[in-house]
């Protein structure tokens, strides 16, 4: 029985699962007929488990594993159209009084500049945010609770809301910050955050241990029943994630899907995203050193097992990618991705001094957000600034209840347009606008009906006439 007290991680993350998981997987992996047979199962798009997922990725078959991408490319389209939707990471503090071998940010890097945004910085990092033309951030921070109390995180959160320069606003804050109680959940979704993101890093426990030496985040449990907290305290939206090249694939992987196969039976409602972060340089770092190195080829092939295994969760990539890595992963599954990203603190408003470097890890994607915009379009991909959904209280289960019976798609492709739309009037350079314009042209007649179609052609007319933020 689910009782959030007393709920160990190895309820849901059983160890010795994941071994007869990844036991099992070689040898149903060589039969063809079995693996065809989870493949036809994932074509019915109502995902797939951990044991199936680990089959797919096992397998060696040339034949078969096309079979797995084109199916992923299929539930891509099927599910989220052509869209993209663009976030950008907003680093507030890196003081941390955490061990993360991985991080540079751990609590014994002395050289390190340390540095916690003040409110009126925060306020020129968002403006700057804004001018290039985010609407979506990720918040970001060390663990330290002198430095970045939740009273810190909060006070920025609504500074961030009430932000407005020119046409731009933040229309949805997610926060990526450390574990915390179920009361300290409840002031988030109180400060209506988006989605609540962590990252696990590692299901390993053994990995996890000597991973985190020292700090509140070395208790594994703790970081591990963090989603639970989360939803117990009204946060509809979650996103989990593992920190590829830590520890081994497959292991991650099926422990992964295993944890959003207990939210969703527990809490009726399964991740809302998942990320697939690949352990980066970093000051301080050197990620050859932690073995686990994953290939292009490997990684590509976990984004499309996500895709089919989780048709209804977000997919999302960062600028810790490559663009030549984003482009293969945006075809097979991933629905999200940073653009024009720093990963220090600050740096939007001015770049850092070089020997000030503050950065938690080197960016593969140095690209301005306006240069990700026109690449995606050149690509066939629809850029979307959308935060409809959870403005419209369309969260958790009601959203996965829209995404599940197809609905979602008469919101979303309008709302991608139309807030594309205002991306190109405000801030595209005139290249990119004029991509844009013939896209959006190519796109209307797909709007799902007759109706809809006719109020966004009204729309993106008064969004031409200056008015903004329509949606469905
Ligand atoms: N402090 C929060 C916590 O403890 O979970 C998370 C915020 S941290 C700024 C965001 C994420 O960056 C971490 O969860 C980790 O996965 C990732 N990260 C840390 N070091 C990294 C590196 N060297 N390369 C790539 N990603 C890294």
């Amino acid at each position: 029985m689910y009782d959030p007290k007393s709920l160990k991680a190895s309820e849901f993350i059983d160890h010795q699962e994941v071994l007869d998981t990844l036991a099992l997987a070689p040898t149903l992996a060589a039969d063809r007929a079995a693996v065809a047979a989870i493949l036809d199962k994932a074509k019915d798009r109502k995902g797939l488990n951990h044991r199936e997922a680990l089959v797919l990725l096992d397998c060696q078959d040339e034949d078969l594993n096309q079979e797995l991408y084109a199916l992923a490319r299929q539930i891509k389209r099927d599910f989220y159209g052509q869209r993209v939707v663009m976030f950008a990471p907003l680093y507030l503090s890196n003081y941390c009084v955490n061990g993360c071998l991985y991080c540079p940010y751990h609590q014994k890097n002395k050289h390190i500049p340390r540095k916690k945004l003040t409110m009126e910085e925060i306020v020129r990092e968002v403006t700057a945010l804004q001018d290039i033309g985010h609407k979506r951030l990720a918040l970001e921070t060390g663990e330290h609770p002198v430095y970045n109390p939740l009273e810190y995180v909060l006070e920025a959160i609504d500074a961030i809301y009430s932000i407005k320069s020119k046409n731009g606003a933040i229309r949805r804050v997610n926060v990526n910050i450390a574990a915390t109680d179920v009361p300290s959940y409840r002031r988030l979704r109180d400060a209506k955050i988006g989605t609540y993101i962590l990252f696990q890093e590692t299901y390993q426990r053994d990995g996890y241990v000597r991973l985190h030496p020292s700090g509140p985040k070395s208790d594994y449990d703790w970081h591990a029943t963090a989603m639970d907290r989360a939803m117990e305290g009204g946060v509809d939206d979650v996103g989990l994630g593992v920190l590829f090249g830590l520890e081994g694939h497959r292991y991650e992987l099926a422990a992964l899907l295993m944890h959003g196969e207990h939210l969703e039976a527990v809490h009726g409602v399964g991740p809302h995203t998942i990320s697939v972060p690949r352990l980066r340089e970093a000051d301080d770092i050197d990620p050859s050193a932690f073995g686990h190195g994953l290939s292009d080829d490997v990684f590509a092939k976990i984004v499309a097992i996500a895709r089919v295994a989780v048709p209804y969760t977000g997919l999302i990539v960062s600028t810790r990618e490559s663009a030549a890595s984003r482009a293969r992963v945006l075809d097979l599954g991933i629905s999200q991705i940073s653009g024009g990203s720093r990963t220090s603190v600050g740096g939007y408003y001015e770049p850092e001094p070089e020997k000030e470097n503050t950065a938690q890890f080197e960016i593969a994607d140095n690209r301005s957000l306006d240069e990700v915009i026109h690449w995606l379009m050149e690509l066939g991909h629809i850029p979307s600034f959308c935060t409809a959904c959870y403005r419209e209280g369309r969260t958790g289960d009601r959203f996965m209840t829209l995404c599940k019976t197809g609905k979602i798609q008469n919101c979303c492709h309008p709302n991608a347009l139309m807030t594309l739309k205002e991306y190109l009037l405000d801030y595209a350079t005139p290249r990119t606008q004029a991509l844009g314009d013939s896209l959006i042209a190519s796109q209307i007649g797909e709007v799902p009906n007759l109706k809809t179609r006719d109020l966004v052609i009204q729309r993106l007319a008064a969004i031409d006439q200056g008015q903004r933020d329509f949606r469905l």
